[in-house]
């Protein structure tokens, strides 16, 4: 059996740039922007808590394959930590680490109680069959059980894993306690206490960030095309809330292939079809479309929704696009950012486009803490406002410095973590509560 650790250490140097490295370079230039003490970045740039787990599960055929799982906790003062779970053969623990200094920051930019968390299993679960999949899902659990639960961290749906997935989680937590702690993850069915709007809270925050951008850049949205990469959870639910903004999404691609149709794509037809089991791929009402083509189409807004390293200095220079959405964590290498800011593309940054997934986690949570649940419209107002108020402050942070929308997110998020460090006493000096 190939052993997948190595595998997936070995896979990360084809990456163009480990995500950790981009992290720590962002952080370490925010700090040094805000003329912070360095110290802060010392305190940030690493998880307060990373776990390594083995995950042996018994295949179908008999033989015992032992998987290995993650969990990093990045910053627990403002709350437990939170973050998905990925299954994926590229997982490792950079890529964790960073994806968890990436929740902190969004949950900072949002002013959520929260704190960053991620994890991850190394694994492809096309290859496992259904009895397979939940015995990983539950063995992983199992594992993190002693460092998780509601007050401490706080798993959700990432990559690869689903309400499904949540459901035979919190199930297995919850026969190792004892009792009912739906609280002990979000993105969960709605029958065990999941909360309305969460599915679809990501891709819904990414169309209100493309709707707020348009509004700067004075674009008429109902004029205007979309390519997308990767049709998951975010970018079908991105595509659905577009579309019915009358956006026109031209190019979507995913792992099966791609399609492209000038004149618009039927979302929701699209949506129906694949829904029915179809792939991307087969659908026949569009033009077949590779991932290379479409970084060359002629479009107005660029959404990444797939996995990190994706605009590069390979890709960035074909990109036409006013606006770049990242739906996807970590989307863009610094080379690919540094050709799209010279071309003066609005970059939504990931860590406030796609911070609607853990802005209606956050309001699972407190829905099962209280036990008591809100109907969608409730939680879709909620949602636009926390949304809308981070991109101003964000907004705000690059007229007032004149900076790039994505310097302008860390500032903001590094800002609001120092100010709870220094009422925490860990960092002395000026007062930053103002
Ligand atoms: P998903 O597993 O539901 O979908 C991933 C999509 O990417 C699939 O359509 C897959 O086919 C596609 N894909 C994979 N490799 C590809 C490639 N090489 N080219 C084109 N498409 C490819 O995952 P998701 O939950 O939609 O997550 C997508 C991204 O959004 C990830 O970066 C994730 O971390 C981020 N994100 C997810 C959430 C959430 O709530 N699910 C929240 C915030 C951020």
């Amino acid at each position: 059996m190939p052993d997948q650790h190595e595998k997936a250490e070995a896979d990360i140097t084809s990456h163009d740039k480990n995500p950790l490295e981009i992290v720590h370079e962002l952080l370490k230039d925010s700090v040094d922007d805000l003329k912070l003490d360095e110290n802060i970045y010392h305190i940030l740039k690493k998880p307060i808590r990373m776990l390594e787990v083995s995950i042996p599960v018994r295949m179908d055929n008999g033989d015992i394959h032992n998987y290995t799982g993650y969990r990093s906790q990045h910053l627990d003062i403002f709350g437990p930590t939170k973050g998905g779970i990925r299954f994926h053969p590229d997982v490792n623990t950079d890529e964790v680490k960073a994806l968890s200094i990436w929740m902190s920051l969004k949950s900072a930019i949002l002013n959520l109680p929260l704190g960053g968390g991620k994890g991850g299993v190394i694994v492809d679960p096309a290859e496992l069959s259904d009895r397979e999949l939940e015995e990983l899902s539950r063995t992983y659990i199992r594992k993190l059980t002693p460092v998780i639960g509601p007050q401490k961290d706080i798993p959700a749906p990432d990559v690869n894993t689903n309400p499904r997935v949540m459901g035979w989680m919190m199930d297995e937590y919850d026969q190792l306690r004892g009792y009912n702690i739906p609280g002990m993850l979000t993105g969960k069915p709605l029958i065990l206490g999941g909360s309305e709007g969460r599915l679809a809270a990501t891709g819904r925050g990414v169309m209100l960030m493309v709707r707020e951008a348009a509004k700067v850049l004075d674009m008429d949205l109902s004029q205007s095309t979309v390519a997308l990469q990767g049709f998951g959870n975010v970018g079908s639910m991105t595509a659905k809330y577009l579309h019915e903004l009358d956006v026109n999404v031209i190019g979507i691609t995913d792992a099966s292939g791609g399609i492209t149709n000038e004149n618009g794509i039927d979302i929701p037809e699209l949506l129906d079809f694949l829904a029915e089991g179809n792939s991307l791929a087969d659908y026949d009402k569009a033009e077949p479309l590779t991932n290379e083509e479409l970084f060359k189409l002629p479009v107005d807004i660029f959404i990444p929704a797939a996995m990190e390293n994706q605009i590069t200095k390979d890709t960035a220079p074909h990109i036409q696009a006013k606006i770049v959405a990242e739906a996807a964590n970590g989307p863009t290498t610094p080379e690919g950012n540094k050709i799209l800011e010279e071309k003066d593309v609005f970059i939504i940054p990931d860590i406030l486009c796609n911070a609607g997934g853990v802005t209606v986690s956050y309001f699972e949570w407190v829905q099962n803490e209280m036990n008591f649940y809100w109907k969608e419209e409730a939680i879709n107002e909620k949602l636009e406002e926390r949304m809308v108020e981070g991109f101003n402050n964000v907004l705000d942070m690059r007229n007032k410095e004149n900076i790039r929308m994505r310097k302008a997110a860390y500032m903001v998020g590094v800002k609001h973590i120092v100010k709870a460090l220094k009422a925490r006493g860990w960092i002395k000096g000026e007062d930053l509560s103002q």
